[in-house]
């Protein structure tokens, strides 16, 4: 007799729940469970994305016992040699270099929250640095720094049902139909109730042909656009004065650096027709709800940060907030980049996005950890290849539930960087590209095999539940992690998931209502929720009082910058890195599901025009070499009408034909973030096909 075991999919931050159906220990299907945000639908990752727990090619793949390179070779030991060696090795560069000489990730994937927090917690109380960073950095790190900025809270500020129940959604840079169908479904019902939808995107992707008004900016340009929104909203009186003169501040300064941004000057930058610039936002500031919805194309480029604080601003002049069915919502990508964050998986933040450099919340964790902690912040992830290879202050790098040699820009540069390290420690579920250069390799638990708590985009805690044993001698993180720590002299016993989570709870204002207990009575919880008798927060900002010190909203605007690599006779295309709908992030777990490769499978392909196809003597399914500064590699064309002249675009999945072996490593100045959307490429047809 089989059993159904409820959990949340690991696909995507839609945070939709399921049940995972049971039989003789193993799963064998997924239904969709009535949860908040899905509401007894799934896409198809969450319909076929289990089948590599339990399938008997697969498994033979799952790492499933430690490893240790011996004379250059990873073999295979007992946890007890694992754990004494990782501490050993991390010990010794600890009292040679200093603690800052080590890095470590937290997880933004399967792990789930309590593994965040135990890791954030071996880093700064154990190794004694705030060198913890994790994948946000590569996607929405500019949505944490921006909107805190902003508004004080890093994170969507409306909820994930709201969408389908506002008048006007402005979809910016986000493609929902890849990455978050069970969000695009929302957006499709909003349209059916009425609302106008309105999409800026380099690219005609699914929602921009469901829009009302598609703006087509080119690659690169969206500070000019957004400037010019501030700009019409101002010139044409459409702001909201009370709300601005009583909830915001740095209006003066704002409509100074708009000024020059009229829509022609924005049309001659960006393509984008001046009279559409000034229709959208003459129906964005007059719609009763509207909400902004973003992702990777605002994310993705060297000024993210400056254009999430731009279209922030856009919401604070319309009194876009405080409300059910309006705000702004950075759809964050992977299932648990939300919870990551939350955690305090980053350099600069505890758990509940409490400063590491004020000392009052220093001296309450070190208090609560019974340890003195570093004072600074931390490295971020994007920044160890520079601080390894030009300067030589990394050793160690603690990689856990991270594939960084697939998911970061210049791949070559990335496994240099490890090949250079002293001690590259690898925590997985299978092998991937990055374990080749580990020394240490600690098979830990999949989704599907541990208990814990997700974190969905829009502030949603849910419970995350074990349906099956795992295969062979593998540990959660959270235990290997404490086992290390053990080994090093910091004693951690957690004896479940739940007390690492109370402990984290009681450390945190933001989440301290949230127990197991509500999330299994309620469903989930939406933080904040800072009591027990508080149900949670499905939108932010009620009576229009901000996170910020002061309460009030903060203005920003400030000159458009051009992507740093721009096209030459050499390069004359540009790249941009999107994703595939039946794939997730690197496919540690996605490329191992036989019913989704098959949908899909390698090598990736190259997006290009008719126009540029016909040029280069090119046919759609023709194998073509890619080439950038950085390197080369092969993928197939698919030529397609919805791509501008100039622009092509990859998915980052594939193993072969992987597009990060291309990308650039130009960052965004405040949040770290890589280029991903633009850097200059040429494409070569392969001869005799
Ligand atoms: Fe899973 Fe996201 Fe699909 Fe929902 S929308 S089933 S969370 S991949």
């Amino acid at each position: 007799m089989g059993n159904k075991v409820l959990t949340v999919c690991p696909y995507c931050g839609s945070g939709c729940q399921m049940h995972l159906l049971v039989e003789d220990g193993k799963v064998v299907g997924a239904e969709p469970a009535d949860g908040r945000t899905n509401e007894g639908n799934l896409c198809l990752k969450g319909h076929y994305g289990w089948d590599f727990l339990n399938d008997p090619q697969i498994l033979t793949a799952r790492l499933r016992k430690p490893m240790i390179r011996k004379e250059g070779v990873l073999r295979e030991v007992s946890w007890e040699e694992a754990i004494q060696f990782t501490a050993e090795k991390l010990t010794a560069i600890k009292e040679k270099y200093g603690p800052d000489a080590i890095m470590g990730t937290g997880s933004a994937r399967g792990p789930g929250n309590e593994a965040n927090y135990v890791m954030q917690k071996f880093m700064r109380a154990v190794i004694g640095t705030n060198n913890i960073d994790h994948c946000a950095r590569v996607c929405h790190g500019p949505s944490v720094a921006g909107l805190t900025y902003s508004l004080g809270d890093g994170a969507m500020s409306n909820s994930i049902p709201e969408i389908e129940d506002t008048d006007l959604l402005f979809i910016f840079g986000y493609n929902a139909a890849v990455t978050h169908p069970i969000v695009a479904r929302r957006i499709v019902r909003a349209k059916q109730k009425g609302a106008t939808i309105i999409v800026s995107d380099p690219r005609k992707t699914e929602s921009a042909r469901i829009a009302d008004t598609w703006l087509p900016l080119k690659g690169g340009t969206n500070m000019a656009l957004v400037n010019a929104f501030g700009h019409v909203l101002i010139e044409e009186d459409l702001f909201d004065k009370e709300y601005t003169a009583n909830y915001v501040e740095g209006f003066e300064e704002y409509k100074a650096s708009v000024k020059k941004y009229t829509p022609e000057y924005a049309e001659s930058i960006t393509g984008v027709k001046a009279n559409d610039i000034r229709k959208v936002m003459r129906q964005y500031a007059k719609s009763n709800k509207a909400m902004i919805l973003y992702g990777m194309g605002v994310c993705q480029f060297a000024q993210a940060v400056d254009v999430v604080k731009g279209l922030a601003s856009l919401a604070l002049l319309t009194g876009h907030f405080g409300r059910s069915g309006v705000g702004i919502g950075p759809v964050r990508g992977q299932n648990n980049v939300q919870g990551s964050c939350d955690m305090g998986a980053l350099p600069n933040v505890y758990p509940g996005y409490q400063s590491v450099t004020d000392p009052k919340i220093r001296k309450k964790f070190e208090k609560a950890w019974g340890v003195t902690l570093p004072e600074k912040t931390g490295y971020h992830l994007t920044e160890i290849p520079h601080l390894v290879l030009k300067e030589d202050k990394v050793k160690a790098y603690y990689i856990f539930g991270e594939d960084p040699v697939q998911s970061d820009p210049n791949a070559a540069e990335v496994r240099e960087t490890l090949e250079k390290m002293e001690f590259v420690i690898v925590q997985d579920i299978f092998m991937n590209k990055t374990a080749l250069h580990a020394d240490v390799v600690l098979p830990a638990t999949s989704w599907g095999e541990h208990e814990g708590v997700y974190s969905s985009a829009d502030r949603g805690f849910q419970r995350i539940r074990k349906a099956i044993d795992p295969p062979g001698e593998v540990k959660p993180d959270w235990q290997i992690i404490s086992e290390v720590a053990t080994a090093m002299g910091y004693p951690m016993s957690y004896r479940n998931t739940e007390e690492i989570w109370d402990e984290m709870r009681a450390l945190c204002p933001k989440f301290s209502g949230a127990s197991y207990k509500k999330m299994e009575e309620q469903g989930g919880v939406q933080w904040p929720c800072p009591s027990e008798d508080h149900p949670g927060t499905p939108y932010l900002y009620e009576g229009n009082r901000f996170s910020t010190l002061n309460g009030k909203g903060r203005l920003f605007a400030c000159e458009w910058r051009a992507p740093l690599e721009q096209p030459d006779q050499e390069y004359p295309l540009t790249l941009s890195t999107v994703r595939e709908v039946g794939h997730y992030s690197v496919r540690t777990m996605t490329g191992n599901c036989r019913a989704l490769s098959q949908l899909s499978d390698e090598p990736g392909n190259i997006q290009i025009s008719p126009g540029d196809a016909s040029s280069l003597g090119i046919e759609d399914g023709h194998l073509v070499s890619i080439i950038s500064r950085r390197g080369k590699i092969v993928a197939r064309a698919q030529i397609s009408d919805r791509v501008k002249t100039g622009a092509t675009y990859m998915t980052y999945h594939f193993w072969i034909g992987a597009c990060n072996e291309l990308t650039g490593d130009a960052l965004d100045p405040v949040s770290k973030t890589p280029e991903y959307k633009y850097c200059a490429i040429r494409l070569e047809k392969i001869p005799d096909q």
